[in-house]
């Protein structure tokens, strides 16, 4: 019986759910459920009075069977051996159901940063990046950001591998500011797929996005871009959350006056002329679209049976445990997988290092061009594999065309040795 709020066994029961409709051989299966390697270690960094703490930092490579590893870095004091594997294997078939030539990786050092002052967190991000300095590369291995990390953290991975390897290789770390060498759109790139997917799943249901309500859980950057986007498209965003809690307007909010609210206080709470909600009342809201994008296991099969929204776009990695999905597969609702929905991330990421390696930068229109078009076109791949298979969900579908993807690029590498 797999731990519901293990996400590696989550991942695992997801990949293995959608290789047995690929009828694959169990020792594939091993091979395409397993990370390659994990890098375990820790880094003794000097506080700003002068002690020394050290933390334990991680680098799961999990396969790179169609291109270099590619996988953000996240601080949060749930970070564990378990959770880098399962986000370094997402990685794996998100890159894979856009069609971006990556495998998948992911790293992590389990603390909090607002616990720290900025000197102290460049010092770790340093530490970090000296640690993994081996088996890093333009090549090999590209780090991004992932929750709490962003554009200052890879600036400082990119000088400190950029220094330590006297050289200049912008392309070694996405997610940089734009004088580093980052990409225009790759902040919003995320929440920007997040609302096309549900655009495409609107249309694919023959629905009108305009005025359909929205609730998205996690006002970060996935989330809050995720918002402002599907207000543009027409819908209306009633209810927003982070960790302070949850605010509920019936008649709408207004995404960017929320992100000023929150820039001003640090909380979407208190946003005047809204109504208090708890996380959970906003995850069983009856909308007609729910957006989960804070962390994994936000929806367990308990809490999945009482949610309501016909349309769940995954913008968050994981936010449905494997229990939770079954109780939903039961159901019309459509679920958006991670997979695709949140994979606006890597694709700009990708983006990015194509323009530091032609050292040729391009127009955000282009960009947002070039995005769209590998979204809407995974989209159909997985409508047309959740026509053509078994696939009983979305989310398997997703998974039958990244597999078929990964397991022909290792097929036509072979096995070696
Ligand atoms: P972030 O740190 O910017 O935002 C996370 C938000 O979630 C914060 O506002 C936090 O307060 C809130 N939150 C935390 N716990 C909560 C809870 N229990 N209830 C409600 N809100 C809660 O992080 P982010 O970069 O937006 O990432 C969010 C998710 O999206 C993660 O799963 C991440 O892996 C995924 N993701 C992000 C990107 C990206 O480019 N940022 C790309 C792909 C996937």
């Amino acid at each position: 019986m797999p731990d519901e709020t293990n996400p590696f066994e989550t991942f695992q029961t997801q990949v293995t759910g959608a290789a047995e409709l690929l009828e694959l051989d169990d020792g594939i299966v091993e091979y395409l459920t397993h990370p390659g390697r994990v890098l375990e270690g820790n880094l003794t960094v000097e506080l700003d009075d002068g002690s020394l703490e050290t933390f334990q930092a991680y680098r799961s490579q999990f396969n790179d069977d169609r291109g270099p590893y590619k996988g953000g870095i996240r601080y949060h004091p749930w970070v564990d051996r378990d959770e880098v594997m399962a986000l370094s294997g997402w990685m794996v078939y998100k890159c894979a159901a856009v069609n971006v030539p990556y495998g998948g990786a992911k790293g992590g050092i389990p603390f909090d940063p607002r616990e720290y002052s900025a000197s102290e967190v460049e010092r770790i991000t340093r530490a970090y990046t000296e640690l993994m300095r081996p088996i890093i590369g333009v090549d090999r291995d590209i780090p991004g950001p992932d929750v709490n990390t962003g554009q200052r953290e890879m600036n400082w991975i990119k000088d400190t591998y950029e220094t330590l390897m006297e050289t200049s290789v912008p392309g070694i770390v996405t997610g940089k500011g734009l004088e580093s060498g980052g990409s225009e759109g790759r902040v919003e790139a995320t929440g920007r797929s997040v609302a096309l997917c549900v655009r495409e799943a609107f249309d694919h249901l023959d629905r009108p996005l305009d005025g359909a309500t929205v609730a998205v859980q996690g006002y970060g950057n996935a989330g809050s871009v995720s918002a402002r986007q599907l207000d543009w498209l027409g819908a209306r965003v009633v209810a927003v959350s982070d960790s302070s809690g949850a605010v509920y307007d019936p008649e709408g909010l207004d995404p960017g006056e929320v992100n000023a609210h929150k820039d001003e206080t640090g909380a979407v709470a208190g946003y005047p002329g809204s109504e208090e909600r708890s996380n959970e009342e906003l995850l069983t809201m009856d909308v007609d679209v729910l957006i989960p994008a804070a962390l994994e296991n936000a929806i367990d099969a308990a809490l999945a049976e009482a949610v309501r929204a016909d349309v769940i776009v995954e913008a968050a990695n994981g936010p449905l445990t494997a229990g939770a999905d079954e109780v939903i597969a039961d159901r019309e609702t459509v679920v958006v997988p991670d997979i695709l929905a949140n994979a606006g991330g890597v694709t700009v990421s990708y983006f990015e290092w194509v323009q530091n390696r032609q050292q040729f930068y391009w127009p955000e229109s282009r960009v947002n061009e070039e995005l769209e078009t590998l979204v809407v076109d995974a989209f159909a791949d997985m409508v047309d594999a959740y026509d053509r298979s078994d696939a009983a969900t979305y989310r398997e579908a997703m998974y039958v065309v990244a597999i078929e993807r990964v397991v022909r690029a290792m097929d036509e590498g072979g096995i070696w040795p």
